[in-house]
């Protein structure tokens, strides 16, 4: 088999256009028109893959899905307009009222927000829990539990999950594990491996490169026995091992209605070719400013968990290798402090967002996480001493000298 550079641009997968284009063009219709009343009964029953709507399939987003489908091995991908609406329609597909999804504290601000307050209102519980921990993942799960759910390294607290640990916990109890892994790109962290049922994926993130656009994956192993799930049980008899994807291709997803739109598609299968690239030099340069970061005085702790005195260290190599990422923080004196050093970043651009081909700098907890109380910021362990910096391209000199000035 062709190594992951190699099949990232020559995926085999079934490209129908009538000029042969090497590219796959950008389908920008809402409709497809049929031949005869039968064709069109046949094609909306499911009885044949031909296309019908684009808010349920387009050629040029099923190429997209099919691309990632071929490189991570997975038994379907779906492609939705961000990574929260990826998020929200897996979580949607596998809960119901007086159902419960446990998970931990230190979760994406939006993601927080979608479990608590939006799934909430629907009679679903949110157990937070410390995922340090085995046992108070162990004790929260019972039978009404319709997913654990985590980041595989949280943001901006940079905690890394046991994921063996956790998926273990989690099949014995009968429940899938579903994960968040958009801060580290599939060919670093095989999730399959490390017992990950459902992955989700911000494909605005590594995938697009030059954040171009917004995008989501849900990625479905097939290795979950859904007749153990209270919601999809009932349709594995139909469906078996698709059980999950069944319900989110013909239920959820379409009535949701958050399908990725053409001109996304083609962008992020073009930025997916050179993810690969781009990832290896961004966190190359990021496991290097975190050491030199390190030596500079005004700064008071540089967390990345690539570096050998963090306390996730050996786990987190163990998960993802030796280059865990391409993003860091790191604390200064206080909220001032953070303030000012932003405002004189020249370089560093001021933004929210993720492995750009840019360098970004932001202050989480008066940003992504403004809008929480203090007392919702401390249990979440967002510090308001702490600057997020998400590495682009650029060389480590020139980073650094504009950190330096700076501070
Ligand atoms: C950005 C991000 C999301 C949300 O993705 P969007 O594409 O912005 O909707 C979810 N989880 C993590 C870890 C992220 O970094």
């Amino acid at each position: 088999m062709n190594s992951f550079e190699t099949q990232l641009l020559h995926t085999p997968f079934d490209k129908e256009d009538a000029y042969h284009s090497l590219s796959m063009p950008v389908y920008n219709t809402a409709a497809y028109e049929f031949d005869s009343a039968e064709a069109m009964e046949e094609a909306f029953c499911g009885r044949t893959a031909d296309h019908a709507y684009s808010r349920i399939t387009n050629p040029t987003v099923q190429y997209f899905e099919k691309r990632i489908q071929h490189l991570t091995h997975a038994l379907s991908v779906t492609a939705l307009n961000s990574g929260m609406a990826a998020i929200s329609n897996a979580l949607i597909t596998l809960a119901h009222a007086g159902g419960n999804v446990v998970t931990s504290a230190h979760l994406f601000g939006n993601t927080y927000s979608f479990l608590k307050s939006t799934l909430g209102a629907f009679g679903v519980e949110v157990r937070f829990c410390d995922l340090t921990s085995p046992d108070e993942v162990r004790a929260q799960i019972d039978e009404h539990t319709c997913a654990l759910f985590l980041e595989v390294i949280t943001n901006p607290q940079l905690e890394v999950a046991d994921l063996k640990t956790l998926s273990s916990i989690a099949h014995q109890a009968g429940v899938p594990l579903v994960a968040d892994t958009t801060v580290v790109p599939f060919h670093v962290f095989h999730a399959r491996d490390f017992g990950v049922d459902i992955e989700l994926i911000s494909s605005t993130k590594y995938i697009s490169g030059g954040a171009t656009s917004i995008g989501g994956l849900i990625i479905d192993y097939g290795t979950f026995d859904w007749s153990r799930s209270e919601k999809l049980s009932p349709m594995v008899a139909q469906f078996g091992a698709s059980a999950f994807t069944a319900k989110l291709r013909k239920e959820v997803h379409r009535n949701l209605g958050a399908y990725m739109t053409p001109q996304v598609a083609y962008m992020q299968t073009l930025g997916l070719e050179t993810m690969e690239l781009r990832y290896a030099r961004q966190a190359t340069t990021c496991l290097e400013l975190a050491r030199r970061l390190e030596t500079l005085p005004a700064i008071a702790k540089v967390n990345y968990t690539g570096l050998e005195h963090n306390p996730f260290f050996a786990l987190s190599k163990a998960q993802f290798g030796s280059l865990p990422g391409a993003m860091l923080t790191f604390d200064l004196a206080s909220r001032e402090a953070c303030f000012g050093f932003i405002n004189r970043l020249k370089l560093i651009r001021r933004a929210t967002n993720l492995f750009d081909n840019k360098t970004l700098a932001i202050h989480p907890a008066s940003t992504i996480f403004g809008t929480f109380t203090e007392e919702q910021r401390r249990s979440m362990d967002v510090d308001p001493n702490t600057i997020r910096l998400s590495i682009g391209l650029e060389s480590v000199d020139d980073l650094l000298h504009d950190i330096v000035q700076a501070l």
